[in-house]
């Protein structure tokens, strides 16, 4: 009887601390500031995205610094994530997805080399963050996610934040956004094994493209595709990351 009951008590515990991976609801966002994520988001920004700590290669734009220090990274993850919002790294969103780390999230944005007059396409709007970063920084962002669940949350989120310059789809993005296109800039933000031609079509010449490829759940090569102004294409690989695969409709 007690090891019966031992037994039940366990498994509510194990189910109660699945990590968020495991939650299907969405959840009202207020996007507030607050003096602890201030002071996190300052630090996470000079003291680990900036400076050449672990090696990487620090970011320099100061248009990028600058939106990294204004965007609420934790309005885009679940309140019980609040508190780590600010630490360098990925977390979860639900539906095993991660909203990416704020350095690579950087890094891609600096490599994007985003002006006002631009207009992206990101495919993987997951928690909605990236979005919000590149809204401070370009025209119009477009952005497409294939989850229903995560695009309503990333709509919700950017909205309470005040991003009146973000259109959300649901869609299998490999086919990109014809109707908008062609696109300054496109990024993805899910691992895919070759680059979708649809998307080199909707990229415009001088237009950049930053993707992660290679096999899902292992190490990737985060690639820049370039688009000259005669069409033809450049390809460059920058390093080594980890990105959850891209899906696609039929998976
Ligand atoms: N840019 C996001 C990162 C999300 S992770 C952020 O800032 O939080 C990658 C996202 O890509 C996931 O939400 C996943 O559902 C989405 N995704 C994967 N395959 C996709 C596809 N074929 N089309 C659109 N979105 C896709």
């Amino acid at each position: 009887m007690y090891q019966r009951l031992f037994f039940l008590i366990l498994t509510v515990v194990i189910i109660c601390s699945l990590p968020l991976t495991a939650r299907a609801d969405t959840y009202p966002v207020s996007c507030e500031d607050q003096e602890f994520f201030q002071i996190e988001r300052h630090n996470l920004v000079e003291q680990q995205l900036t400076t050449a700590t672990s090696g990487q290669i620090p970011l320099t734009d100061t248009k990028i610094i600058d939106s990294l220090k204004t965007v609420y990274r934790h309005a885009f993850v679940h309140p019980e994530l609040h508190r780590y919002a600010y630490q360098n790294r990925p977390l979860p969103i639900g539906f095993g997805q991660t909203i990416s780390q704020p350095y690579i999230v950087g890094l891609m944005t600096e490599l994007l080399k985003p002006r006002a007059e631009h207009r992206a396409l990101e495919i993987g709007t997951g928690s909605g963050y990236q979005a919000a970063i590149l809204a401070e920084l370009v025209e119009t962002v477009y952005s497409i996610e294939i989850i229903p669940e995560l695009a309503k949350q990333a709509q919700t989120a950017l909205d309470a934040c005040g991003y009146d310059n973000v259109k959300i789809k649901t869609a299998d993005g490999y086919y990109g956004w014809e109707e908008y296109a062609p696109y300054d800039l496109i990024i993805l933000t899910a691992a895919a094994s070759h680059i979708a031609p649809p998307l080199i079509e909707q990229l415009s010449k001088d237009g950049r493209m930053i993707i992660p490829v290679g096999p899902p759940y292992e190490v990737q090569t985060l690639m820049l595709v370039e688009k000259t102004a005669d069409g033809s294409i450049r390809q460059r690989s920058i390093m080594p990351v980890r990105f959850v695969p891209f899906l696609r409709d039929d998976d």
